[in-house]
């Protein structure tokens, strides 16, 4: 028998389509208790590992949000030091954002976060929900050659990758392959093995102790270009009450209309004190303000490239470092520094 402990995981569930069962009535999924979706996982009890789970009250994840983030935030934390690695099993439609918010959240992790949850429900003959699951326990369990984790991030793991979380978007609402993360390589591929791509993994420069920070500032919102958007309309959405930070959507490489009223509405919002952080609407590449004069205007404006990031990292990292209490010139100052991995700065 061998003498090293078994590994230790946590799973924590909080619904999403993995756990849900049909409503007899309208045939709709709701979510439903973990009993039942564990029940579904025969095979788990192969796995020689300790697994204890804690359960929230079950959601559609369209119904997680900050408070949510918090309570998994703080769940990881109590139990940081009795567990190697925790399991988050959640809806499809915000695990990106929930992946994003929490990689801010959990300073200096250097364990394995692995989120994950599937397209078909696990009681249904073809669920993805299993195979996520037991694939995500084995990442979760996974070692270095000294000992140390393999993952020390919070990653995706969906179908056949694993993906830096902050990194990741919902590509997909009907493929087993939902996710992907379109501007950083996968963490891992999965085949008929698990192989991690170890340079991409998140390495914490030095070990320091997890450092929690849960407050996360509703003051945000995304406004979103389209061709023929109206001064009125640009001017409402910037001038909405309580909002102190704003991602901008952009065209291609971070453009915008070089009309006077466009940029005059822009630079007064930064002016009245608002930080805007300019992502592209592209699903690929970042901003690149210099290379047109539709982006060079906006970055003369007080605009702030979002570089590669992607909406969800861009929107949460806005939320955590308003909740840390900064001024907007320190927020604006640091949405340019890579926290966690999430932004490619060039
Ligand atoms: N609506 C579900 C959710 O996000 C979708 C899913 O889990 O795939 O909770």
């Amino acid at each position: 028998m061998s003498d090293t402990p078994k590994p230790r995981l946590l799973i924590i569930y909080t619904g999403g389509t993995i756990g849900m069962i049909e409503n007899p009535d309208t045939h709709a999924l709701q979510p439903f208790d973990f009993s039942h979706l564990i029940d579904n996982v025969p095979k788990i009890k192969m796995l020689d590992y300790d697994i204890d789970n804690i359960q929230f009250n079950p959601i559609d994840s369209s119904d997680m949000g900050p408070a949510g983030w918090a309570e998994i935030a703080e769940a990881i934390a109590d139990n940081y030091d009795r567990y190697d690695g925790f399991v988050v099993l959640h809806g499809t439609d915000t695990m990106a954002y929930t992946a994003s918010a929490l990689s801010f959240m959990l300073g200096n992790l250097h364990k394995p976060v692995i989120i994950t949850g599937s397209q078909l429900p696990i009681g249904e003959v073809r669920t993805d929900g299993e195979e996520n699951l037991i694939t995500a326990l084995q990442i979760a369990a996974a070692t270095t050659f000294d000992g140390s984790p393999m993952v020390q991030e919070v990653a995706i793991l969906f179908e056949n990758y694993l993906w830096r979380g902050n990194r990741s978007t919902k590509m997909s609402a009907d493929n087993f392959n939902a996710f992907k993360s379109n501007n950083y390589p996968q963490l891992a591929k999965i085949g008929l093995g698990i192989h991690f791509a170890e340079e991409a993994l998140w390495r914490p420069k030095e070990k320091q102790p997890l450092s929690v920070s849960t407050k996360m500032d509703h003051g945000v919102m995304f406004v979103d270009l389209h061709p023929g958007m109206t001064q009125a309309t640009l001017r409402h959405q910037l001038n909405t009450p309580g909002i102190k930070g704003i991602v901008l959507r952009t065209y291609g490489a971070g453009n915008a209309p070089t009309s006077g009223w466009f940029i005059e509405e822009i630079a007064q919002a930064i002016a009245r004190g608002m930080v805007i952080v300019n992502v592209t609407q592209c699903v690929n590449g970042g901003v690149h303000h210099r290379r047109y004069v539709a982006g060079d205007k906006l970055a003369n404006a007080g605009v702030i490239s979002g570089h590669d990031m992607t909406s969800e990292a861009a929107i949460t990292k806005l939320m955590y470092l308003f909740g840390l209490g900064l001024t907007s010139s320190a927020v604006a100052t640091r949405i340019n520094t890579a926290l966690c991995g999430e932004v490619t700065l060039s």
